[in-house]
């Protein structure tokens, strides 16, 4: 049977980016028309209104630019996107580059000057300790 993926539903092309627009990634399309890919936007399923004020990573906690702790709703949305990811067989993820949900290897350091890190987001973190492969946008390469 064909391997399913969690993605980030930005790279789906869903309008779900804290500014209200999306990044849409060709090969994530492909894998949702296939019906091999799952969409889902930690932040969103958070309650995070969209548009939002934008957050980064800082010191252990996720932090708006506007000085508000959203570490709460980062991790309820990251928790409830790994319930979906698990309850639809996801064994890997495809998720976009250095955001503070969905980032791996890299993201921002909390600063709003976008100078990167080594580290995670919250869901990515979170979806890579329950053993899914993970993946972002620049990273995969179709047919894994
Ligand atoms: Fe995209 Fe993930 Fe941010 Fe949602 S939380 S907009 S899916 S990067």
């Amino acid at each position: 049977m064909a391997r399913q993926y969690v993605v980030s539903a930005c790279l789906a092309g869903e309008p779900c980016r804290y500014d209200g627009g999306c990044s849409p990634c060709p090969a994530v399309q492909r894998l949702i028309r296939a019906g091999q890919a799952l969409p889902v936007c930690p932040e969103t399923l958070g309650g995070l209104p969209t548009p939002r004020v934008p957050s980064e990573i800082r010191g252990g906690r996720v932090v708006a630019k506007d000085g508000t702790d959203v570490t709460d709703a980062f991790t309820r949305g990251a928790e409830e996107a790994l319930r979906l990811a698990q309850e639809n067989g996801c064994t890997a993820a495809i998720l976009k580059a250095r955001a503070p949900s969905c980032g791996s290897g890299e993201i921002y350091d909390g600063t709003f000057t976008g100078t990167r890190v080594s580290g995670e987001g919250v869901f990515a973190r979170m979806a890579r300790e329950a053993g899914l492969e993970i993946w972002n946008e620049e990273t995969f390469t179709e047919g894994k």
